[in-house]
């Protein structure tokens, strides 16, 4: 069955609970959430997150602990080797948010791999690897998917090889996987209107086995442009068309499928889009 939802919020007073309810009324089965504010550390106690309510209206409605992703907060570098506060607070606030996602019932966690500030992509990555081993010593449940960025800045994972030399190099391979995100990997320079060749691409340097969700969003800018900007599905220049075959591709059908597309005038545009994506007819190509 397809799987498709989006970043949903998670706010006072129904927090989990909530962004379930959320989901639903967008007519998703998945969903997205941060496990607090993304910028900061600031952690509402887990008594006080609705777990089981959000659970038992999951399960009324399909939806699964495969169906549950959480985004680590991006304020995590693991990366960075400049600065030994910045790897250590990533290390500290990783280790609290896999337990957090674990007690949330989630089985993803979306990781941005991170940026490297200069030091170059293969120390970065060397310390990403350190990070990983350190947050993975003591988790056998959560897999930490690597999103594949846009490469933007110094940003480590803007190509498939540097994600496979990620999970090569870590002591728990086994414990991470990759979240594919159509607006990065085109502004990466990977071209989606040859799916065929992006997934060959995947398979052969980093296993299609290893996928563990798609962040579906339209792009503003051009193939290779280094830039990540999301746009509305059917809106930017990957198109409607190549963003439904990825939706209905056999290949990718054990994949959830999450939108993080802008807000129109102040409204979520996910209702629509996933509505249209679902029922979309492909052309032949
Ligand atoms: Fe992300
Ligand atoms: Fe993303
Ligand atoms: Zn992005």
């Amino acid at each position: 069955m397809l799987k498709i939802g989006s970043h949903c919020g998670m706010n006072a007073p129904n927090y989990l609970l909530g962004s379930v309810e959320e989901a639903l009324s967008y007519g998703a089965n998945a969903l997205m959430v941060y496990t607090g504010a993304p910028q900061n550390t600031r952690r509402q106690a887990l008594d006080k997150c609705n777990i089981e309510a959000a659970h038992a209206l999951m399960l009324e409605h399909n939806l699964d602990q495969h169906d549950l992703i959480i985004h680590a907060p991006y304020l995590i570098n693991l990366a960075n080797t400049k600065k030994a506060d910045t790897f250590d607070l990533g290390v500290d606030l990783l280790k609290s948010e896999i337990e957090r996602s674990i007690a949330f019932g989630a089985k993803y966690m979306v990781l941005h791999p991170g940026a490297h500030v200069g030091a170059g992509s293969e120390l970065g990555i060397e310390s990403i690897v350190k990070g990983l081993d350190l947050v993975n010593a003591d988790n056998d449940q959560l897999v930490i998917a690597l999103e594949t960025m846009a490469g933007k800045g110094t940003e480590v994972g803007r190509t498939f090889e540097e994600i496979a030399q990620i999970i090569s190099k870590v002591q728990k391979p086994e414990m991470l996987g990759v979240t594919l995100d159509t607006c990065h990997i085109n502004d990466a320079g990977y071209d989606l209107s040859d799916l065929d060749q992006v997934l060959a691409d995947f398979d052969q340097i980093i296993g299609l086995d290893k996928l563990s969700v798609i962040h579906l969003n339209d792009s503003l800018n051009p193939i290779g442009s280094h830039k990540d900007r999301h746009a509305n599905i059917g809106e930017g220049t990957i198109g409607f068309d190549n963003l439904a075959r990825i939706v209905h591709d056999p290949r990718l059908a054990h994949v959830v499928k999450i939108l993080e597309t802008p807000y129109i005038d102040g409204n979520p545009p996910y209702d629509e889009e996933i509505k249209a994506l679902r029922n979309a007819e492909l052309s032949k190509k």
